[in-house]
């Protein structure tokens, strides 16, 4: 038998042997380190599956109500570190190994990213189950067991190329495959209606091509709680008694794409279908397999809402709501005003954009003919919802804007309003603009749906497993409250002005910039300067987004600098990381343009000492654990009002960074928290983007004409002076230049540039900047993702903490 719950060092070292020799047949000194943290993880999951069943069985005992996140992504990173924290036996594990001459942070090093996402939505997906389980909440992840996670970047020549991330090449030590939960998801096909005995119509989904889905559960373990959640990745497989129409071979590929990725490449028919296949499948079998884990407890579905819960997060999980209706009618029999009610009060849904371009749409046809059964019940949907604009709300007005079908499409963000009692945006301004703008009309009818849950971050893994030497600090200074407690950080507020506590401040901050350096100077082979400013944008790589503008403000000081030898700035080191998606072609331009800068600037012997510019490849959860907490300024600069939340600025914040950005998404909040006095604010506000967008009032031309340094700035993109390919970045000066600089950068730029002046100023002033960190750090608790969740808790979920004995 193996020992799942080693007590001590000594008893994790003999298990340890232990299980090497009988897995692998090998010793310790024989074992590959690959080896030696497959087996570690196993332990740390054998540990933490005694909780897990014990989990179970009390949710089960106390009839507790559950959450389930519903997300096409979770970008959780690694989870070695963090489990081993969350399961207090970090120190145990970590001696354990030295003691058999082993370094814990080689083999945590072995672990790959788990990459199932995008970005921000991802990652806030990720840092939500961290809390949920911390905070002794039932709540799990539904998605997709995607065998590559987002492409992995390279940059060769200047540019991304984007090779594919094999996370599971060494298999997946957290996943526990499970058989016996599998269910069937069906595609395709027609719908035959008839009538049972008793009168009822009854639906029969005929020569539907059937697809297995096959649960992977990952343990979520909290902090210091035996309460263990599960993410549940589904694998497409071949159902046993598939009907063959389409062909074996065929039948096998349509399987297995499914699993392929996590963003299918949308710019060709098939690939949207795939991506539309997949946002069916992992919603149809997750509810499935909800249904029945109730049905083991409870006799009734009469109940289901009472005690389950579902988060839409964004709109790729929305068919959730056609598909519970179909479930509750077609399988359990229920009447639509039954299954409506039930469907409603179970379904809750999160907007992450504004961006027109970002709200899913998808032709009729193709829900129609992959999905006919799902297409009937949206239709119905929808006749009841214009039924009701007709004769309950008496605003027909409404029909055109607010209708789920309509030109040809179905308006996913429209079906998951109307299917949810929930739907809230992820800022205050996000929330505000929701309701103001984009979902007026709605708001107009059904205001009490619509509410607020700003985005945080789990304060365990991006401060407190991420920086230890903060954290050191930190517990010195105010206590370990803070960990269980992150509102407490604000005790930090009595020792900014303590002249000891900025120094060591200032230390452990230098400390970070130097493990960042050599990283740096590892893979990206450029050596930068611990003592001059890091100025770190990381974040994917978008147009409102714009590292383009940050882009301009260096070749601004560079033009400069060359042009008058008495100009000379704080030395300073501009970091980038970024991922642009494959198909987007200006966001790629961009990354080429910035490392052809570097490629410029570093090697310019009058100017790189006063700055270098870095472009860090492949970001991710793990790269972001070691860029974030070494960072002085955190740029933050969208354009107002099209960053629903942001999440990054959060993590910066947390570690001991200035927001240099504009008020938009979260940073309003940081700043309301720090004061203007300690973030460096500038540019154009969200009414003003409005107004100007309103009146078509903004003229890029003019700027242009009228402002010579910006000229200059922009006429670099096409003279040579970053590539001897004149036309090698035309694509961006025509994207600003021809396009009426959508973003606003030219607008902006003036304010931009007097605010990254003032920080040059502020970083000067040592003692100054210390405190104005410290006081950041202080005011960030509210940021953790635990107030996030307590908020869906006390608003949304109403479930109740799981006391776990
Ligand atoms: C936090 C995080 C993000 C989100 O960054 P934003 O600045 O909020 O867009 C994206 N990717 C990774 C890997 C992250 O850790």
């Amino acid at each position: 038998m193996y020992i799942d719950k080693f007590k001590n060092k000594e008893e994790f070292k003999e298990e340890f042997k232990r299980r090497i020799i009988e897995k692998y047949g090998r010793s310790i000194e024989q074992a590959h380190v690959t080896e030696k943290y497959m087996v570690l993880g196993t332990m740390v999951r054998d540990y933490a599956s005694v909780n897990w069943k014990a989990s179970k069985e009390e949710i089960a005992r106390v009839e507790g109500k559950q959450m389930y996140y519903f997300s096409m992504e979770f970008l959780i990173g690694r989870l070695l570190t963090s489990n081993l924290m969350n399961l207090g036996i970090y120190d145990i594990v970590k001696e354990g190994l030295a003691d058999l001459g082993l370094d814990i942070n080689k083999l945590e090093d072995m672990e790959s990213d788990a990459g199932l996402g995008n970005g921000g939505l991802g990652r806030l997906a990720a840092c939500f189950l961290d809390s949920l389980a911390s905070l002794n909440y039932a709540g799990h992840g539904n998605c997709i067991r995607y065998e590559y996670g987002l492409f992995k970047q390279k940059i060769i020549d200047g540019k991304q190329v984007e090779v594919p991330d094999q996370w599971l090449r060494l298999g997946n030590v957290w996943e526990v495959r499970k058989p016996k939960h599998s269910v069937d998801v069906k595609f395709w096909g027609h719908i035959e209606m008839s009538m049972d005995e008793h009168g009822k119509a009854r639906i029969n989904h005929a020569d539907a091509h059937i697809i297995r889905a096959v649960p992977y559960d990952m343990e979520v373990i909290g902090y210091d709680t035996k309460l263990t959640n599960t993410l549940r990745l589904w694998s497409a497989e071949p159902a046993e008694d598939a009907s063959n129409s389409q062909g074996f071979s065929e039948y096998i590929r349509e399987v297995n794409e499914i699993n392929q990725n996590v963003y299918p490449d949308d710019s060709t028919e098939a690939g949207r279908y795939l991506r539309l296949k997949q946002q069916y499948f992992f919603v149809s079998a997750g509810l499935t397999a909800m249904i029945k884990a109730h049905l083991r407890v409870y006799p009734t579905l009469d109940n289901l809402a009472d005690k389950n819960c579902v988060q839409l997060n964004d709109t790729h999980p929305v068919l959730a709501i056609p598909e519970m209706m179909r479930l509750l009618m077609d399988d359990y029999l229920y009447e639509w005003d039954d299954a409506w009610r039930i469907t409603t009060e179970t379904m809750a849904y999160t907007n992450h954009t504004v961006l027109a371009e970002a709200l899913e749409k998808w032709p009729i046809q193709f829900i129609q003919t992959m999905l006919p059964r799902i297409y009937m019940i949206i239709e119905e949907i929808n006749k009841r919802y214009i039924y009701a604009l007709n004769h309950v709300y008496y605003r027909p007005d409404l029909i055109n804007d607010t209708a789920i079908i309509k030109d040809g499409q179905v308006h996913m963000a429209n079906l998951a309003i109307i299917g949810s009692h929930s739907i809230n945006g992820v800022a205050k301004l996000h929330t505000q603009i929701l309701v103001k703008d984009v979902f007026k009309n709605y708001y107009a009818i059904m205001p009490e749906k619509f509410n607020n849950k700003t985005n945080g971050i789990t304060h365990r893994r991006w401060l407190v497993y991420s920086n230890p030497q903060l954290t050191e600090l930190l517990k010195d200074t105010i206590g370990d409250s803070f960990i269980k407690h992150p509102q407490d950080l604000v005790k930090l507020m009595d020792h900014i002005d303590d002249a000891k506590l900025q120094q060591r401040f200032l230390d452990v901050k230098m400390e970070r910039k130097q493990i960042l350096a050599d990283y740096i100077k590892k893979n990206v082979g450029i050596e930068v300067d611990v003592n001059s400013i890091f100025d770190v944008q990381a974040k994917r790589l978008h147009a409102y987004k714009r590292q383009l503008l940050n882009v301009m403000h260096i070749i601004y000081l560079y033009q400069r600098m060359k042009a008058d030898s008495s100009f000379r700035i704080y030395p300073r080191t501009f970091i980038f990381a970024a991922k642009a998606a494959p198909a987007y072609h200006f966001a790629k331009k961009v990354i080429e343009l910035i490392n052809s800068i570097a490629a410029v600037v570093n090697n310019d012997p009058e100017i790189n000492r006063y700055m270098k510019v870095v472009f860090i490849p492949n970001y991710s959860v793990s790269i972001a654990e070691i860029l974030m907490n070494a960072a002085d300024v955190s740029e933050q600069i969208s354009t107002a009002g099209k960053e629903a939340s942001g999440t990054g600025n959060m993590k910066f914040m947390m570690n001991g960074a200035i927001t240099l950005g504009t008020l938009d998404g979260a940073n309003v909040e940081i700043v309301e928290r720090v004061g203007y006095e300690n973030a460096e604010i500038f540019g154009l506000r969200a009414e003003e983007v409005e107004e100007i967008k309103r009146a078509n009032s903004y003229h890029v031309w003019d700027y242009y004409n009228t402002h010579e340094t910006l000229k200059r700035i922009v006429d670099s993109f096409i003279d040579g002076t970053w590539s001897q390919n004149k036309d090698e970045f035309k694509l961006i000066y025509d994207e600003l230049m021809f396009k009426n600089d959508e973003y606003l950068l030219l607008a902006d730029f003036d304010e931009y540039e007097k605010a990254q002046a003032n920080i040059r100023k502020r970083y000067e002033d040592r003692s100054g900047w210390a405190r104005m960190c410290l006081l950041n750090i202080a005011q960030s608790g509210y940021f953790s993702s635990d107030r996030t969740i307590e908020e869906y808790v006390r608003d949304i979920w109403h479930i109740e903490k799981i006391n776990v004995k």
